[in-house]
């Protein structure tokens, strides 16, 4: 036995004949090398440490150096094979800092950051490099696909025939629930779309409202309603629909409704809606993507009241969870419609014992992102996601109130969660003020439109955000508009 060879079993045999190989295949050959050195793993592993270490002392946005470094990118495609150790140090050398790094100052959009156990947990599991479509090509994946669905219907109070599926993110989750509520209401009309289509089928009607997030547009559109179908419902000024200016539900339906808006952060009202328009035999889908979770606290459940009425919920492990990125799930309580809208039969449902993967998800192929998810939630457990939460909803309203003292501020969304919108005195201001914020590199926040006006969005989505970065963050708010202020007193004295 070759004493050096680092693979066990089948592999030995490999190693052994590798002085052969190495003759007639000098790819294999440095592959077979990197792997057995794994000097190659170590040095990006290193870099991977470096880079912690720093993430969350860095500049919130990379500096204009390391953006015009990018250039070291551009290159014809090569002819030749690389050197293993020279890309890794490319990509750290000029790839790490043009990063933007998601901790305790990052405001913008509604990016969370990373738990550091799910981050490694991950780590570990890009090496294991699993497949997740089925049980026989990962035991592993699939026993977790099936800890963490019943322990999401534990967290959420769901009926324990809720499903889960493992996605890439809210987008996805959207997708999905929207085909199988498809699938649902037109089986109910005796029409099966997965056999005969949507041409000729019966007309499913589309009830959704003006601030739904625009995956969601997608989503109708992807799946065949088409965007100019959709009876769209007026909202109030917090961005949730108006339930009296709900039209007339009925068992070909598909209302869509959100839980967190994505300015306000605002909930749709779901005690008022779900439980009637269920029973007239409509399907609801939550688009919770950030703002399910709070269903998963006590201090913020409220907020979530009354969802359990609905058929499908997408939620993202990769915002509020704090997951690393390429996590959503989509969770219905409707098994059959969810598996034959993505699978083109449930017949294995009879047929299966098993819970396979790619059943509940578009992909078949696809990583096992329910590693980082698992992790998560086995390491913060139901008192750890209740502070987590409950903390990023207390760091927005300390936001909230630290910015309102601020005179050039306006807040103005009730902070019910984790967001929080502030407008200057103009468009003109804000906008202006913004991208000073941006430049000043202390923290980080996007701009939106809110009521017709711009606005400056502020989105509390790390555990890593504490009153300090708030306190800071405040700050270059301050100091942004003074700033831009000095600029427009001294132009208009010229
Ligand atoms: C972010 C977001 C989405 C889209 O989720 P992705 O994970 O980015 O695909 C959908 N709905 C809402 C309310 C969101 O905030």
């Amino acid at each position: 036995m070759n004493s050096r060879c680092p693979f066990q079993g089948r592999y030995n045999e490999v190693c052994q004949k590798k002085e052969l190989m190495n003759k007639k295949n000098t790819l294999q050959a440095a592959m077979f090398a990197e792997m057995q050195s794994k000097d190659l793993f170590q040095k990006a592993n290193q870099y991977a440490v470096n880079y912690l270490e720093e993430v969350f002392d860095r500049n919130i946005f990379p500096t204009e150096t390391a953006l015009q470094q990018l250039e070291n990118f551009e290159e014809p495609m090569p002819e030749q094979i690389g050197d293993a150790a020279a890309i890794i140090d490319l990509l750290h050398q000029y790839g790490s800092p043009a990063t933007v790094p998601y901790n305790g100052r990052y405001f913008g959009f509604v990016n969370g950051s990373m738990i550091p156990t799910s981050l490694a947990a991950k780590n570990l599991s890009i090496y294991w490099d699993q497949n997740a479509a089925m049980q026989v090509m990962s035991p592993i994946t699939a026993k977790l696909e099936i800890v963490v669905q019943n322990w999401l219907i534990e967290l959420f109070g769901l009926p324990k025939h809720t499903v889960a599926g493992f996605v890439s993110g809210t987008s996805m989750a959207n997708l999905a629930a929207l085909t199988a509520a498809r699938y649902r209401l037109l089986k109910n009309k005796g029409w099966d779309v997965t056999e005969q289509g949507l041409f000729g089928a019966p007309k499913i009607r589309v009830v959704t409202h003006t601030h739904i997030h625009s995956s969601i547009l997608k989503a109708i559109s992807l799946a065949g309603f088409g965007k100019g179908n959709i009876e769209l419902v007026d909202c109030d000024q917090h961005g949730r629909i108006i339930p009296q200016n709900l039209p007339a539900i009925d068992d070909n339906t598909l209302l869509i409704l959100q839980a967190g808006n994505v300015n306000s952060g605002a909930y749709d009202d779901f005690e008022a809606i779900c439980k009637t328009a269920k029973e007239q035999g409509a399907w609801i889908h939550i688009d919770g993507a950030f703002g399910l979770w709070a269903g998963a606290t006590k201090q913020l459940k409220h907020l979530t009241k009354g969802f359990e009425y609905a058929n499908s919920y997408a939620v993202d492990g990769h915002k509020t969870l704090n997951t690393p990125y390429d996590s959503g799930i989509i969770l219905c309580q409707d098994e059959e419609a969810l598996v034959s809208a993505l699978h083109t039969s449930a017949s294995y449902l009879e047929s299966s014992q098993q819970r396979e993967g790619m059943y509940y998800t578009p992909e078949m192929s696809k990583r096992a992102r329910v590693v980082e998810m698992w992790a998560a939630l086995k390491y913060l457990g139901k008192e750890g996601i209740d502070e987590m939460i409950v903390g990023m909803h207390e760091r927005a309203k300390e936001f909230a109130e630290g910015i309102a003292n601020v005179n050039s501020f306006e807040v103005l969304n009730e902070v019910v969660y984790n967001q929080v919108i502030v407008q200057c005195e103009s468009d003109e201001m804000t906008l202006a003020v913004m991208h000073k914020i941006q430049s000043l590199r202390e923290c980080w926040a996007g701009g939106s439109t809110w009521n017709g006006r711009k606005v400056i969005r502020i989105s509390v989505c790390s555990w890593a955000t504490t009153s300090e970065d708030i306190q800071r963050s405040v700050a270059s708010f301050e100091k942004a508009y003074k700033q831009i202020k000095g600029v427009q007193a001294g132009r208009s004295l010229c």
